[in-house]
């Protein structure tokens, strides 16, 4: 029995994807910006082993250690259906993650996030549990920022696998949260991209640009290039999540290469999701180079076992980014980040002084 066992567990590990290499120990030590996380994808996870026996009634306990088994997905749709059962269920428990997760991105020298949660409204007109979910994050979020040197900001999340009425009611609740003093900056539209029709959440969309919330759109991540051109030409958004597929689009990548749309690349979340075959694969560097706006992110760390520091050194370990390269990366985060340009300054002229040797020496 133990040996079977131990077999069926070593055979569903998940190896790490690309290789870090001392070269990249640097990376650790400056300023990062993170665009690009989900809330719910970031939990540790001994919090959810706690979490999950308390409330959630498996039978039996989660081991020290059980997410290595557990991730077994091997494309996008096993994903979704690995992350969900692990969702966090009570306002108290948003605002455990929420406090875990800031501490976790200040610890890899993150100084500014924009975090986003599927907002927890699931019918028109039920709002009994938004309320309490986004008040507790804002409060761990404001006493987060008193005592680490980071800032964060929420982006709500529409499903894409809900009507449209409810993703026009989640952005009305979005605007009222923001009109509250709730730190939320942007709306996204995400889930299964096979599912819904992206053009049909434009009026959302055209709501949240009416109240001034940015706007960003998961796109070309399990579906081709047409999902991109939907989020640019339908959505109107200029941050998109993933775009690795833009690449089967030379008159995509052309659009692309016009520089006002900002791509937020998850390289490790889309070899683990078999949305590119492989590390290599993946057009961040071609982009880059291209001149495409591009940032790096880690999408959900607890399942894709990364962080946004270790993406960082994947660039630097796999595709050889410099270091002035990945203070590019960032300064291209800050100047796409939902944020008044005053504030997109001020980061940007701390990644100058941080990366660039010749500034610290000047200033
Ligand atoms: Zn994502």
């Amino acid at each position: 029995m133990l040996m079977a066992a131990h077999t069926r567990s070593w055979r569903n590990a998940i190896k790490p994807v690309g290789t870090l290499t001392r070269r990249s120990e640097w990376v650790r030590e400056l300023p990062k910006i993170e665009l690009h996380l989900h809330l719910e994808g970031a939990m540790r996870p001994e919090t959810v082993r706690e979490l999950s026996v308390e409330r959630l009634g498996w039978s039996g306990t989660l081991e020290p250690g059980w997410e290595n088994s557990y991730y077994t997905y091997t494309d996008f749709s096993g994903f979704m259906a690995q992350l969900t059962p692990r969702f966090p269920g009570r306002a108290d428990e948003y605002g455990r993650i929420a406090r875990e997760c800031i501490e976790d991105l200040a610890a890899q020298g993150v100084v500014y996030s924009e975090m986003s949660i599927d907002v927890p409204v699931r019918e028109v007109g039920d709002d009994s549990f938004f309320w309490p979910v986004f008040e507790a994050m804002e409060s761990e979020r404001r006493a987060a920022q008193e005592r680490l040197p980071i800032r964060i900001n929420f982006i709500a999340g529409l499903m894409r696998t809900l009507p449209v009425e409810v993703a026009i009611y989640r952005t009305e609740l979005a605007i009222a949260a923001r009109d509250r003093g709730i730190a939320v900056v942007g709306i996204d539209l995400h889930g299964d991209e096979r599912l819904g029709n992206t053009d049909s959440f434009a009026p959302a969309y055209r709501l949240a640009e009416a109240n001034g919330l940015g706007l960003r759109a998961h796109a070309g991540e399990a579906v081709g290039p047409e999902s991109m051109w939907s989020a640019i030409n339908a959505l109107g958004a200029r941050r998109l999540v993933h775009g690795a597929r833009a690449a089967e689009d030379p008159a995509l990548v052309e659009r692309l290469r016009l520089g006002d749309v900002t791509l937020e690349m998850c390289p490790t979340s889309n070899v683990r999701t078999a949305s590119v075959p492989d590390l290599p694969s993946h057009p961040v560097r071609r982009f880059y180079d291209m001149g495409i706006p591009v940032t790096v992110n880690s999408d959900d760390p607890l399942p894709f076992f990364t962080n946004v520091e270790r993406e960082c050194r994947l660039l630097v370990d796999e595709f050889g980014f410099s270091r002035g390269e990945l203070m590019n990366l960032m300064l291209t985060a800050a100047n796409a980040a939902f944020l008044p340009a005053s504030e997109r300054q001020e980061l940007a002229e701390l990644l100058e002084t941080s990366y660039d040797p010749r500034a610290r020496e000047a200033v």
